[in-house]
């Protein structure tokens, strides 16, 4: 998998000394988790994934040197069972993610570390990282965090609808990869469908309302895209991953900042 995570901050490149060695109260761990699951006819399984990487190594690269900062390799499977019956999604459970992030959370604060933060770059992912963040500070007392895909980024530029329906394989997901990976991106192959209009609000949405219903995309979206990829372009793209990127990095600040024990 290509990887947009400086050396300096690539946890898996240090040795063991090395890693005896950081500061234990104060270095902040970053496990990123995304999915390998249909992203439409235009852009690969891995998209969640890349994205995770992409964002996060630009955000890593604005920190200053010293910030002691390092990101784990990612957990690439993810709960995707929403996208399943569509050739190449790989889905593990709720149960078996959820166990896998817990035995890494007990492997970090059995080494000492303190800080642990998930970045989830996957929806399908989310309900669980908020479960296990507030796990792994029960059992283990790590000062855990989740943080999720842009860290509240505003999109200049996108539609009202897109923004709030075009969260799968849409304009935002394919000016990632165009600005990156282009050739990536089969840009003869878009297709474009919205499950809601934002203009038209029902009492029952399958997201973002007070009522929803709980929906797998092929009863939704027959070519697996939810939101438009039309209008991409890597300009924005690379606009977009900029402003994300310091959105992440003010959050990753801020955890670094975070007080370890409460207040007293
Ligand atoms: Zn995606």
């Amino acid at each position: 998998m290509k990887t947009w995570i400086p050396d300096a901050r690539n946890f898996a490149y240090l040795n063991w000394k090395q890693v005896d060695a950081l500061p234990r109260e104060s270095t902040l761990l970053v496990l990123p988790t995304a999915a390998i699951e249909q992203h439409g006819h235009h852009l690969p399984l891995a998209t969640d994934t890349l994205i995770n990487n992409l964002l996060l190594g630009h955000a890593l690269a604005k920190l200053p040197t010293n910030a002691p900062v390092y990101a784990l390799p990612p957990v690439h499977y993810g709960k995707s069972n929403e996208h399943i019956g569509f050739p190449g999604t790989l889905s593990v459970s709720a149960s078996t993610f959820m166990a896998v992030l817990r035995d890494l959370g007990a492997s970090v604060s059995s080494a000492g570390f303190k800080r642990l933060v998930i970045y989830n770059t996957h929806g399908g992912n989310t309900a669980l990282i908020d479960v296990m963040a507030r796990d792994l500070r029960a059992e283990f007392k790590l000062r855990t965090f989740a943080l999720h895909g842009s860290a509240g980024a505003k999109f200049d530029g996108l539609t009202a609808q897109e923004r709030a329906y075009g969260f799968h394989a849409g304009e935002v997901e394919t000016s990632y990869l165009l600005a990156t990976v282009p050739e990536l991106v089969d840009k003869s192959a878009y297709t474009s469908n919205y499950i809601a209009d934002v203009n038209k609000p029902e009492l029952l949405a399958p997201e973002f309302a007070p009522a929803t219903f709980a929906w797998l995309t092929r009863d939704i979206a027959a070519s697996g895209v939810m939101g438009d990829p039309r209008p991409a372009t890597a300009e924005n793209g690379a606009r977009w991953l900029d402003q994300a990127a310091t959105k992440l990095a003010a959050a990753l600040d801020a955890m670094l900042r975070f007080p370890l024990s409460p207040a007293s």
